[in-house]
């Protein structure tokens, strides 16, 4: 028997070799009680993860990497101008 220790609940239980060995490393839960719980705590994990890297990428008041969108945003606008310019050059001096 291998030992496990419960993500859910952290109790120390033994476990089959054959499931041990198809748990591939992890820790297998102890009961059908904590394995109902299991996806959920996983699940709360991952939301509060990907929350916090929100908050490192997009930040709530300007720095660089809003300039850096910004500059972008306005380095599209120019080329739009320069398209609509060279619109305006072509139907003033015709074809
Ligand atoms: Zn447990």
């Amino acid at each position: 028997m291998s030992v496990h220790h419960c993500p859910v609940c952290g109790t120390l239980h033994d476990v089959h070799p054959v499931l041990d060995r198809l748990a591939y490393g992890r820790q297998l839960t102890c009961s059908p009680r904590c394995k109902t719980i299991f996806p959920g705590m996983v699940r709360q994990r991952v939301l509060a993860e990907i929350a916090a890297l929100r908050r490192l990428v997009v930040p709530s008041s300007g720095n660089a990497a809003n300039a850096g969108v910004a500059g972008k945003a306005q380095i599209l606008d120019d080329r739009s101008d320069n398209a609509a310019q060279g619109r305006e050059w072509e139907m003033q001096h015709g074809n």
